[in-house]
């Protein structure tokens, strides 16, 4: 790996004059041994350390006693073990937890941590903001900001670790990853591959493929880029049924429209070997849940190795769709069980504390803001009878 690939903070003097300050949460274990390397260390020193930050969940150079103490010292004069800082924290009646993070003077983004009997979901952000302008999203709102760093990414979930109690060598608490939160992985793609490249290192967080789901809006082409990097499962956010409602509430569908992101899907699952793609469907009332656009939803999958997973919609302050009733998602789901595709619904979680899907925002102070399209309006919509 290329040095220039490392990801280096710039901060401070000190490491301006010894050359670069490497935050070695941003480094996979080969950026890691190349890291190594240019201090004349051996490979091995990068599983070692590997094995203080993720196996020990150790953020400090000096408690980590075997290594050399002279390895110790090139490592506080050149690399640095710098976690996003924590701004609050909420609890919901269901257990679920959303903490803010903060990146720095200005940039706030919030991740979520799902328990559930059999395991403990974190759901991270990749973007500070979000440039997709997806018409139903909270996070869409406050337009796009920055991508999150490697070390940004990677610190979510070890931050979440730490507070939720995980101890060296005991059970794990987070089994699973989802990239659900703020923000769009694939147009973050150069952070988000090391990033994920550390969730399943047996030396990083160790975490089965199948357990690290990333989510995204439709970049067709980066799925096609993700397939020759990586093994995860991938869901992909369809939430309609036909290319010109879902170009109104998915821009993207604009640049990238459903024929071509289903023959990246397809060609993601040969490549990886993968046994399905689950599809979010957000329901919203009068737009996307009616009984034809399930059937017309059906036609589509049927046959393909996908799953639908229905998302009630969550509200959010000034949004401008409503989530459809019980009684419609359930007709949907049914419609297309009876269609020939798998479809489950996603049961809200953490609403008490605006955690659920979609209602993820970071209390941006200093924001730029960078939307992809024009956004949507539900009531002309409705008017105009999308939902018929
Ligand atoms: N940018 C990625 C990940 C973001 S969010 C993506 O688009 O897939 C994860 C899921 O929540 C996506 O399917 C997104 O469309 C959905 N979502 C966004 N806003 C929502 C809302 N208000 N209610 C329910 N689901 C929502």
């Amino acid at each position: 790996m290329a040095m220039d690939a490392l990801e280096t903070t710039g901060s401070g003097e000190a490491g301006a004059a010894a050359g670069r300050v490497v935050n070695l949460f941003g480094l996979p274990r080969a950026g890691l041994e190349a890291f190594c390397a240019t201090l004349g260390s051996k490979p091995y020193r990068a599983r070692q350390l590997m094995n203080w930050l993720y196996r020990r969940g150790c953020e400090r150079f000096e408690d980590m006693s075997d290594l050399a103490r002279d390895f110790r010292g090139q490592l506080a004069a050149r690399a640095e073990l710098r976690l996003p800082e924590i701004v609050t924290v909420q609890s919901a009646s269901d257990g679920t937890r959303k903490w803010l993070l903060r990146a720095d003077q200005s940039q706030a983004f919030e991740m979520v941590y799902i328990p559930e009997s059999d395991r403990g979901t974190l759901c991270i952000s990749s973007q500070v903001g979000c440039a997709l302008d997806c018409a139903f999203c909270a996070t869409a709102q406050q337009g796009f900001n920055r991508n999150l760093s490697t070390a940004e990414i990677v610190g979510q979930v070890w931050l979440a670790n730490r507070e939720l109690g995980f101890q060296a060598g005991g059970p794990r608490i987070i089994t699973n990853v989802v990239l659900m939160g703020m923000g769009e992985p694939l147009a973050n793609f150069r952070n988000v591959i090391p990033a994920l490249r550390i969730l399943l290192d047996d030396l990083g967080f160790d975490l089965s493929r199948r357990r690290v789901t990333l989510s995204t809006s439709g970049l067709a082409p980066q799925i096609y880029r993700l397939a020759q990097e990586i093994n995860v499962a991938l869901a992909v956010s369809l939430h309609a049924p036909d290319d010109a409602l879902r170009s109104q509430l998915v821009p993207i569908n604009r640049v990238h429209p459903i024929a071509e992101l289903l023959a990246a899907c397809w060609h993601y699952l040969d490549e990886q070997n993968g046994r399905s793609i689950t599809f979010e469907y957000v329901m919203l009332d009068g737009v996307n849940d009616s009984p034809v656009q399930a059937r017309a939803l059906a036609r589509l999958l049927a046959g393909h190795p996908a799953k639908v997973n229905l998302i009630p919609f969550n509200p959010y302050p000034g949004a401008q769709f409503q989530r459809s009733s019980e009684a419609a998602i359930e007709a949907f789901r049914d419609q297309l069980i009876r269609g020939g595709v798998m479809a489950t619904v996603r049961r809200t979680r953490g609403e008490d504390i605006d955690a659920a899907c979609g209602q993820l925002v970071g209390r941006v102070t200093d924001r730029t803001v960078v939307r992809l399209g024009s956004r949507v309006e539900a009531a002309r919509m409705r008017a105009a009878g999308a939902g018929a």
